[in-house]
């Protein structure tokens, strides 16, 4: 039968080829690609709900502990599921938010409806892995997954952990072609006759959690795909063609701002790649930037899919281990513990601003995360509890955490991933060193200190 929508099949796959003989509804079970729009796993799910002549519903199954988020992080997804809902319901998708355990949730709800199809998003953290493994144990319905935030399909540019940019580059490069395209806008769907309609109080569903609620949201960055595109356009018609001067100026607002977007997929990175392929006239800025949105972001998604260690020592390379491992008793100018980074007390103003932007922005600027993890590693006990410290900061306030840029960034820094070895010195071994001097040689560092003061 033909398809409604055309999906490149390289997008998705099939998880487990359950029965699919149900006579019930076609299920997208939301959950890293929170839009109504730009969303290939949503259109996967109308062309076989059309397919098969049934109704759809999108489901998203909240777990009330997501790694450690807390009030900010919730705030700004809820703010985009709440537009997301409206944008559904204008496509006659119903929009169910189960709450509670989602692998339990979603079979339970699978039961209830007996749907026959359940289509999921592509995500390669460990725990979205363990809720489509345990779901799919307790389920007869036919299980996808669609890739729907890289832009070359992460499972169809390589089948194993890229060593850097520079082999993953050339295999994504390669594919860009055919698929760096447009994406259609799906049209509102006239076969939903199931009666389910859920009207989700967000307010209500965020006062219910019990989550850390001292991390309050942030009011310079407002949630959403209509704010996301607006975003896009600002930065597309104005600053894209600085980026590649003002980018690492952690003092000028030379980046996108578009990584929370990304993050709980309320902006797709497709449609923001294309906007920039196609509009942008030829220049280096608009290269750095697409060699950021593309090339590094999908490393990343490489680096967690493939290498399940992803936020330990233990996924380090074993260059990288043994020269930490060498380095481990080596005298430390500065110890500092959780607690002391957490309130920005260490002795050195630069990193407590960075720490300070982080914990009052909720987004660190890029150039600066690099630094700020690096010094963790050079004032911690031990490499094992830098990376465990940097990663606990870096997610519960950057409202772009729990990602798996976020995890990848972290262990470059520390770990020394998709990088190489470097001159040798106390504390980082081989790792690549940043000092405050070469901050100073870059921007005008007190003027950052001054701004996140
Ligand atoms: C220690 C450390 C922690 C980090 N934590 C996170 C995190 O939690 N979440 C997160 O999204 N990014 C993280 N990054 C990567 C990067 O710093 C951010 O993606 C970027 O600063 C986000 O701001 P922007 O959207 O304005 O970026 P822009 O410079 O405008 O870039 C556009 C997009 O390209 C991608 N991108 C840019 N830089 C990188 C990079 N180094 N690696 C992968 N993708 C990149 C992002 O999707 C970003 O939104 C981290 C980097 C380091 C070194």
């Amino acid at each position: 039968m033909s398809e409604k929508y055309t999906i490149n099949p390289a997008r998705y796959r099939l998880l487990q080829d359950g029965s699919g003989s149900a006579a019930g509804p076609v299920i997208y079970w939301m959950s890293r690609e929170q839009r109504a729009e730009d969303n290939w796993g949503l259109l996967f799910s109308l062309n076989l709900a059309l397919q098969n002549q049934k109704p759809l519903i999108a489901v998203f199954t909240l777990a009330g502990d997501f790694l450690g988020a807390t009030l900010r992080q919730y705030d700004f997804m809820f703010g985009g599921l709440a537009e997301t809902e409206k944008n559904l319901e204008a496509l006659n998708i119903p929009f169910v938010v189960l709450k509670g355990n989602p692998p339990q949730e979603m079979a339970e709800f699978v039961r209830e409806t007996g749907a026959a199809d359940v289509v999921s998003d592509f995500d390669p953290l460990k725990i979205k892995r363990v809720w489509k493994r345990d779901f799919a144990r307790d389920t007869k319905a036919r299980f996808w997954e669609v890739d729907s935030h890289n832009v070359v399909p992460a499972l169809h540019v390589t089948d194993k952990e890229e060593f850097g940019a520079y082999t993953i580059r050339p295999k994504i490069t390669r594919k860009l072609g055919e698929f760096l395209t447009d994406i259609p806008a799906p049209e509102p769907y006239a076969l939903n006759n199931h009666g389910i309609k859920q009207a989700n109080n967000y307010t209500e569903i965020l006062a219910s959690l019990n989550t850390d609620k001292e991390v309050k949201p942030v009011k310079w960055l407002k949630p959403g795909s209509a704010e996301g595109k607006n975003n896009l356009e600002l930065f597309i018609s104005k600053k894209l063609r600085g980026y590649s001067e003002e980018r690492n100026d952690p003092t000028l607002k030379g980046q996108s701002d578009l990584s929370p977007y990304f993050h709980f997929g309320q902006l797709s990175p497709q449609r923001a790649a294309w906007e920039a392929f196609t509009r942008a006239p030829e220049s280096e800025s608009k290269q750095a930037f697409l060699e950021e949105l593309i090339v590094r972001r999908e490393l990343a998604d490489n680096y967690c899919y493939f290498n399940k260690k992803y936020d330990l020592f233990d996924g380090f390379k074993d260059w990288a281990k043994k020269t930490l491992n060498d380095h481990r008793d080596d005298k430390r100018d500065y110890i500092y513990n959780e607690a002391q980074f957490e309130k920005g007390e260490t002795h050195e103003d630069l990193w407590n601003a960075a720490q300070k932007e982080m914990i009052k922005k909720g987004k660190m600027h890029g150039f600066m995360r690099m630094y700020w993890a690096k010094k963790i590693l050079e004032w911690s006990e031990s490499p094992e509890e830098a990376l465990r410290i940097a990663v606990y900061l870096n997610d519960k306030y950057e409202l772009d955490g729990r990602d798996p840029n976020g995890y990848t960034g972290v262990a470059w820094s520390i770990g020394g991933i998709h990088d190489r070895a470097w001159t040798e010195r106390p504390v980082y071994g081989k790792i690549r060193y940043m000092n405050y001097n070469g901050c100073k040689r870059k921007f005008d560092t007190s003027l950052y200190i001054a701004m996140n003061s």
